[in-house]
């Protein structure tokens, strides 16, 4: 009987937010880390539907896929077969340097600016719904220990998996829509909390597999439904001292004077970067009205409506509160790469301390009761209502593109404008049992 080669995968979450790569012997570990491995530049215009959209290098080019060891996950189910060994990655041209449409790239540079503008670093946590496909369990589980106890191989499976993986395990649960359950990890810093992200999705999917089930990640399953979402819960930090700067006890809601300034940049650009936070075209029947997902561009106090949550802190002592205190940010969800989602809020939040932007309005009440006019003279915007709407601005809008390379902002238009054709012939339901199908 022969024995199983030992193999290590090498991924980069890439536009569609899916994680693709290859796989090499285990002991070439030492030479792959460096090296890494041959990548086709066209591979980034494969969309979730594996059908490839308008790609300027055709056949042409090369790239590598460079793993980073810190990335390694290396997880054992089971003595007899399930095993997980994968690193995340970053592409590069043939001489090293970061390619133009690298997601992990982009975030590299995002938190960069973020040092060299601010002085400040990041430290966040992903918080993930998703839904058990095929469960069929009937409605009264919103919350409920039944709901729970229903998958809690899964979900204990799911957090012994977190924690081998290096990670660290908060709290799960079942969610509120059919058959949803959330889970949430310990924040991390920089570019590693989009690694860390990335690594739970594909957790939850194999711990899924491993007990003959399987998760979805979808934005939507059911257009009557409620979404899952992702809120990126942010927190920041001084580079130098490592101390937190977003709280301030003698401002209104505690919100110091730079986390209003990166809160009124995330605001201010919402509309022409939602395209890359909700990047798929049912993303948009779930941010929506009264689903707790985002609908305008409010900043809200402890609002579970609010493009931008003031959360609740609930330490005593003021060092305590500061280090605590967190904004949360819900226009995601899991159709877009974790580096892209997070690279794109952190461009917006530096753009509005550039700017010198002041702490928006912050609001505690259902902005869908307003009409146009008394929203507008509030400086609230009803956010694109459709993936073509929010890439049509995004295309416009000459600050959020120069936060990237003119490169990818082609190839990411290109990217989903292929995508939106695929499903263009779909009803609603159908677009969302084909997303069901590839997230
Ligand atoms: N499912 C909601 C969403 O799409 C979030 C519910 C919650 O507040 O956790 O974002
Ligand atoms: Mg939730």
């Amino acid at each position: 009987m022969i024995e199983q080669e030992k193999l290590i995968f090498v991924g980069t979450s890439d536009i569609s937010g899916k994680v693709r790569g290859k796989a090499f012997p285990a002991q070439q570990f030492e030479q792959r880390a460096h090296r890494g491995v041959g990548w086709t530049p066209t591979n980034v215009q494969i969309t979730c539907f594996d059908a490839i959209a308008e790609s300027p290098f055709g056949a042409l080019g090369d790239l590598l896929l460079v793993p980073d060891p810190d990335t390694h996950v290396d997880v054992i189910f089971d003595d007899q077969s399930a095993s997980e060994s994968f690193m995340l990655g970053d592409v590069t041209l043939l001489d090293g340097t970061p390619w133009s449409c690298c997601t992990r790239s982009i975030l590299k540079q995002a938190l960069k600016r973020l040092n060299d503008v601010a002085g400040l670093s990041l430290k966040a946590a992903f918080e993930h719904e998703f839904q058990v496909k095929d469960a069929h369990r009937p409605l009264g589980d919103a919350y409920t220990l039944g709901g729970f106890r229903a998958e809690a191989d899964l979900l204990g499976t799911l957090m012994a998996a977190l924690n081998a993986a290096g990670l660290t395990a908060d709290t799960i649960m079942k969610e509120y829509g059919v058959d949803q359950y959330e889970v949430t990890i310990a924040p991390e810093m920089g570019v590693r909390v989009a690694d860390a992200a990335v690594i739970t999705r594909e957790l939850t999917y194999a711990s899924a597999l491993y007990l003959g089930e399987q998760a979805s990640f979808t934005p939507i399953r059911d257009p009557a439904g409620v979404g899952n979402g992702v809120h990126i819960h942010m927190s920041l930090l001084d580079s130098q001292t490592g101390e937190p700067v977003m709280y301030d006890g003698d401002q209104p809601h505690e919100v110091s004077q730079k986390a209003g300034a990166f809160a009124a940049g995330v605001l201010k650009y919402l509309e022409s970067f939602l395209a890359l936070t909700a990047p798929s075209a049912i993303s948009y029947a779930r941010l929506t009205p009264h689903r707790w997902s985002a609908a305008y561009n409010n900043f809200g106090f402890r609002d579970r409506e609010a493009a931008l949550r003031i959360c609740p802190v609930t330490d005593q002592s003021p060092e305590a509160l500061a280090s605590q205190f967190n904004l949360e940010f819900r226009a995601s969800d899991p159709a877009a790469s974790p580096y892209l989602a997070l690279a794109a809020v952190i461009h917006a939040g530096v753009q509005g301390i550039e700017e010198g932007m002041k702490t928006p309005d912050i609001t505690e009440e259902d902005l869908s009761l307003l009409d146009e006019a008394s929203l507008a003279s509030r400086g609230f915007i009803r956010l694109p209502q459709s993936l073509p709407e929010a890439l049509a601005r995004f295309e416009e809008n000459k600050t959020v593109r120069s936060w990237f390379s003119e490169e990818f902002c082609e190839i990411y238009l290109s990217h989903k404008r292929g995508e939106l054709e695929f499903v263009a012939s779909l009803d609603e339901a159908g677009k969302c049992a084909a997303y069901e199908n590839v997230y």
